[in-house]
């Protein structure tokens, strides 16, 4: 059987760390700042959204959402992000995706002041992650190395397979743990013999988005299994890209969905508002 790795409880340490920092911050004259953009009238956005005003709430920053139509125009959400990155209050601006049809998603986070930044979508940031020289690391991928740092998890030399692509997980995910000296290969929907790849995994992150799809056998006994999926099951119960069941039966340690890598995504996000209002603090000497 595998070890849990309890994400509910790392990401409450983290809080709890980022809450002093805060707290020292707003006593410098710079209570760190996170807008929210919400466009559109999306379920589950509206979940995320409120769950990281909460976080953000709970922490002491100040926090400003902003809730506008899905009928918003492209010009007006483009003027609320300007707006954003002059307001000195503000250090970090979270523009909620999938944005509504007919909405540049790719114009929209190019306005965003890479200093703001926060989700680290912007291409300057992008650009640093790649590089290895981040102000802002991309939080669901940067919560995962968090997980295995704190579940003392070696990355060292070891082979780590992502499945999925995208830029915000997938992507940034072999990246980091590229940087962090791991051998990295990278699956996707068109990656041929995926089983004989997965089973080779010393770690494996599951970032798919599709329910229970990674099974017991495509897994090598004692591997460290990441499930990143956050997908509805037949039931429409909340469960991840991996079947817990038969891989906990061979996993060494195993995330689970809930309470694995959702709660760190917000902690990470929280983290680099910390940091960016650490930055204008810096700035300002
Ligand atoms: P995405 O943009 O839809 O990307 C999914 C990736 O999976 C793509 O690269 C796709 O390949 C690949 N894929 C699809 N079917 C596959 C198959 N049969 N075999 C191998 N690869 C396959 O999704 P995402 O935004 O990265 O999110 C992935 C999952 O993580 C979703 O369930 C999402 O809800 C969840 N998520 C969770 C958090 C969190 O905080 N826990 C944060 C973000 C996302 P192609 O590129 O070839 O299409």
């Amino acid at each position: 059987m595998s070890q849990i790795i309890d994400g509910k409880a790392v990401s409450a340490k983290v809080r709890e760390g980022l809450k002093g920092k805060a707290a020292e911050l707003t006593a410098k004259g710079v209570k760190p700042g996170l807008a929210v953009v919400l466009a559109g009238d999306d379920p589950a956005s509206a979940v995320y959204v409120r769950n990281k005003e909460k976080a953000a709430n709970e922490l002491g920053f100040y926090s400003k959402m902003i809730k506008l139509p899905s009928d918003v125009s492209e010009e007006e959400l483009l003027n609320i992000v300007r707006e954003l990155n002059n307001d000195d209050a503000i250090h970090g601006i979270l523009v909620q995706l999938p944005l509504p049809k007919g909405l540049d998603e790719k114009k929209v986070i190019a306005e965003i002041s890479p200093e703001k930044d926060v989700d680290a979508f912007h291409v300057q940031n992008v650009g640093k992650i790649m590089l290895g020289e981040y102000d802002f690391l991309p939080c669901t991928p940067a919560g995962v190395m968090e997980l295995l740092k704190e579940y003392g998890i070696q990355t060292r030399g070891k082979n780590a397979v992502a499945i999925g692509r995208s830029n915000i997980v997938g992507k940034p995910m072999a990246m980091l743990l590229m940087h962090a000296d791991a051998t990295v290969t990278i699956c996707h929907s068109k990656t041929e013999n995926l089983a004989d790849i997965t089973r080779r995994a010393d770690i494996l992150i599951a970032a798919i988005g599709k329910a229970k799809f990674i099974t017991g056998d495509m897994v090598k006994e004692g591997a460290v299994v990441i499930d990143v999926g956050m997908n509805r099951d037949e039931n429409n119960k909340l469960c991840g890209d991996v079947d817990f069941d038969s891989v906990s039966e061979k996993a060494s340690f195993i995330t689970p969905v809930p309470g694995g890598v959702g709660p760190m995504t917000i902690a990470m996000l929280m983290k680099n508002t910390v940091k960016s209002a650490e930055n204008k603090l810096l700035k300002r000497g």
